[in-house]
């Protein structure tokens, strides 16, 4: 069994299975139709989500399987105390597959150690979205015909945007991916990815403060929103929140075939009149989404693309320090979870947390 929780936990070569199989499903989707009859896919959204917890429902609806769960924490056992552990492997004698988004970093891994059926990560705190980084690079792929050799542009809110943390890694296997960090200083690119991530590939990245400085140069411009709700300090949101605006004078200054990419929801960050340049894709990336996550459904319960049956293996942990810093670690509200880190480095000398990545 296998369960998608980190953007990396599929390899290169079973992404593109993944991407070619959405790619089916595009062209015919009538074939599939039927694909997951009597199967039950469950959404466990313990913090709120439209497109992407619809985006599911519609995927699994479209491959004429059916939808249970709850969008709301407080609509769940968890209003009463019960762990995620408990959760899923109750919820995994009901249904064949769950899609998980928690507000606590860590909480679907925490799920994939337990459930009896494929776990899939949708969004867990400021950590990682892997679903939505198959829809941007199902989307990359599709109108730029390749996801190696160019270069990619991120804006806005690079610390707690969870795509941007998956996109990044997930980017990073692929050969000649260049990227242009546009964030101002408060809201820089984590420094583990750095350090673990694009460093060790050698990957070519730099750092900028203004859209200006990089529109010009980048094959595909990855806009997103200041995420209000992560910010500890309201203040600091309310000072940053409008500090990109792509416009159609920032428009002129791209080159004629980079596209715009955005996650969505998006608040100030795109004005309404960039949605009619044809250079825009972030609606046509939402259709992607769909297609991109019946694939994956079909992938995880074995229908289609059989992967080989091992989960992606658990490195060797140690129990110190503690407890995690990380005050949106799932270990902070899950006391009975025990503490564990791993290296990340050979000469083991710095340690995260083995849920929530955070530097020990
Ligand atoms: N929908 C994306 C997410 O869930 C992006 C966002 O909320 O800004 O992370």
């Amino acid at each position: 069994m296998r369960h998608l929780i980190d953007s990396t936990d599929l390899s290169v070569a079973e992404i593109d299975r993944v991407l070619n199989l959405a790619d089916d499903i595009i062209r015919d989707p009538a074939a599939y139709g039927d694909c997951c009859k009597g199967k039950i896919l469950a959404t466990l959204f313990y913090e709120p989500s439209t497109r992407t917890r619809l985006s599911f429902e519609a995927a699994m609806l479209r491959l004429g399987g059916s939808v249970e769960g709850f969008s709301s924490a407080s609509t769940s056992s968890v209003s009463k105390g019960e762990t995620v552990a408990d959760t899923v492997r109750v919820v995994g004698s009901y249904a064949d597959i769950i899609a998980m988004r928690h507000n606590k970093e860590g909480a679907p891994r925490v799920a994939s150690m337990f459930s009896p059926v494929p776990v899939i990560n949708a969004g867990d705190g400021g950590h990682q979205h892997p679903t939505q980084t198959l829809t941007d690079l199902l989307t990359i792929r599709s109108l730029k015909g390749r996801l190696s050799g160019f270069t990619v542009g991120m804006c806005g809110d690079l610390k707690y945007g969870r795509t941007v943390h998956s996109l990044v890694k997930a980017l990073s296997r692929y050969e000649g991916v260049r990227f242009v960090f546009i964030a101002p200083e408060e809201l820089k690119i984590p420094r583990h990815l750095i350090d673990e991530v694009l460093e060790p590939a050698n990957i070519d990245y730099q750092e900028v403060a203004t859209l200006e400085e990089a529109i010009g140069e980048v094959d595909a411009l990855y806009m997103t929103r200041i995420q209000q709700e992560r910010f500890l300090d309201k203040s600091e949101y309310e000072r940053l929140k409008d500090v990109y605006r792509l416009d159609a004078e920032k428009m002129a200054m791209a080159r004629a075939d980079m596209i715009v990419l955005h996650p969505l929801p998006r608040v100030n960050e795109i004005a309404p009149e960039v949605d009619a340049d044809p250079r825009a894709a972030y609606f046509k990336q939402v259709k992607y989404g769909m297609y991109v996550r019946m694939a994956l459904i079909l992938t995880l319960l074995g229908i289609k693309n059989q992967l080989a049956p091992v989960r992606t293996e658990e490195p060797d942990w140690v129990e110190e320090p503690p407890v995690c810093h990380n005050p949106a670690c799932i270990t902070t509200v899950e006391n009975g979870l025990p503490q564990r880190f791993v290296y990340t480095d050979e000469s083991h000398t710095h340690k995260k947390c083995f849920y929530c990545e955070h530097d020990a």
